[in-house]
């Protein structure tokens, strides 16, 4: 009887269940070597000049180095610095399509304001706008770093990583004491901290003689200009964004998960880009598409709504020496995709919000989202019953342990991923991705099983 059961019903077990000693010290191994990249890459740039090293050290070259491509090329196009496209090319004729694993490397944070820089009684602060969907309060009383550039108008670059070295001072954005909160903790928790006053603390010191005014915003402007060498209009020119200052680490006891800013969505991009990177030759062209932009809704030229990734492809093709009229549009409907984006994880303590039946749970491998959206599905790329089977295939026979989820219960809210976008060019695209406990928070939560789960998912994928 029992066995008959067991044929019929669906299993989802606790992956951790099912593995020997040898494989959880490959999947800690891995595990460690994504945090100490994440802990080198908490900004999108910061990501792809990472990623571009590495690339780089594995054979990859720029596109523009190659006068043609033959199988078994390693490519990259870097898009301003901020996203970056990788690609293997196949034994295959591309005209029979791609392999596409597609994340995003831009994580919520808090940005400058252009004009970021005022005193007011006695201290100095950076003024901000948040970047993606944040709750607003979980950013105060944190230690923060400043990442980022600026630009002078000679275009010289200054790169700015300050606040994650033990001997570098830190920065934080400060909130009201309890005793004096009686109005604050009467509001709702999205109002509870407005915009406009995530401003950041950055010092306290008056410079100069008595006659002058703003001397702690004085004092400021000469440190920076002596450290940076630059003055206050420069900062119009300038990219900082603001990121918390402590770094990724081991969770728990058994030291089975993973805590840190920005794994939405650095740890599908670091798990794949890894597959990548441990790929030599493939049947079709691998292509690994690192965006930027997509907390945002992949708007602007680093984002995935750019044409940037059409003219990769195409000179590509140009190089491949096939290109001809409409062969890009034929190249997409031809390609098959993993869109491969967080999902939300199932937490005990908010189940509410989750459907049981239907949530991706950590510890239980990649979670796949059939569709996401909102509302009855409403801007959801919803990937063909046809395409689920054959990823659900190479799954199967790779011995991967999966999960078929949604993101949260009918009506309660949604999200989006850059899936659409690609499944807009004509590909088949599902999104697939490691779940994840507290996101866009400062500190999100996944389990080093998933990460390797996600891993040789994506290697299976491209050596499909
Ligand atoms: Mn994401
Ligand atoms: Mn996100």
């Amino acid at each position: 009887m029992e066995e008959e059961k067991n044929a019929l019903f669906m299993d989802k077990p606790n992956g951790w269940e099912s593995i020997n000693e040898e494989e959880k010290r490959k999947i800690f191994d891995f595990c460690d070597e994504y945090i100490s990249f994440l802990n080198r890459a908490k900004t999108e740039r910061e990501f792809i000049s990472e990623a571009r090293l590495i690339a780089e050290r594995n054979g990859y070259r720029d596109i523009s180095t190659f006068d043609t491509l033959k199988a078994g090329d390693k490519i990259f196009f870097d898009n301003r610095g901020k996203s970056m496209y990788l690609a293997i090319i196949g034994e295959e004729n591309i005209e029979n399509g791609m392999h596409i694993i597609g994340s995003h490397v831009d994580s919520p944070r808090l940005d400058l304001k252009p004009n970021p820089l005022y005193e007011d009684s006695d201290f100095a602060y950076f003024k901000t706008h948040y970047y993606g969907g944040i709750k607003k309060y979980q950013w105060t009383t944190i230690p923060l770093s400043i990442h980022g550039v600026i630009i002078k108008t000679n275009g010289e670059k200054i790169t700015v990583n300050i606040g994650e070295n033990e001997n570098d001072p830190i920065f934080t954005i400060t909130d009201l004491l309890p005793h004096l909160a009686i109005d604050q903790m009467e509001k709702k928790l999205k109002n509870a901290v407005s915009g406009e006053d995530l401003n950041l603390l950055i010092g306290s010191i008056p410079y100069g003689d008595k006659k002058i005014s703003e001397k702690v915003k004085f004092n400021i402007l000469k440190l920076l200009n002596k450290k940076y060498g630059i003055v206050e209009v420069d900062l119009l020119s300038s990219e900082l964004e603001l990121v918390p200052a402590f770094n990724a680490r081991s969770l728990g006891f058994d030291e089975s998960m993973v805590a840190g800013y920005g794994q939405d969505d650095k740890v599908c991009a670091y798990s794949s880009f890894a597959a990548l990177m441990s790929l030599h030759h493939v049947k079709n062209t691998a292509v690994c598409i690192l965006s930027d932009k997509e907390e945002i809704g992949s708007m602007g030229n680093t984002g995935m709504e750019s044409h940037t990734f059409d003219f990769f492809i195409s000179e590509m093709l140009n190089k491949l020496n096939q290109n001809r009229p409409n062969l890009l549009d034929r190249v997409f409907c031809f390609s098959k995709m993993l869109s491969s984006d967080v999902d939300a994880g199932f937490d005990p303590i908010y189940a509410s919000v989750s459907d049981k039946y239907n949530a991706g749970f950590l510890g239980k491998g990649i979670s796949i989202n059939k569709y996401t959206g909102a509302r009855g599905k409403s801007g959801a790329s919803d990937a063909n019953a046809e395409y689920v089977a054959w990823v659900r295939n190479i799954l199967e026979k790779n011995n991967i342990k999966y999960q078929i989820a949604e993101l949260g219960k009918v009506d309660i809210g949604g999200g989006g991923t850059i899936a659409y976008i690609l499944a807009n060019k004509g590909a088949d695209v599902i999104d697939c991705g490691i779940p994840l406990l507290s996101m866009h928070s400062p500190y999100e939560v996944t389990s080093k099983f998933d990460i390797y789960e996600a891993f040789k998912t994506y290697k299976a994928f491209w050596s499909e």
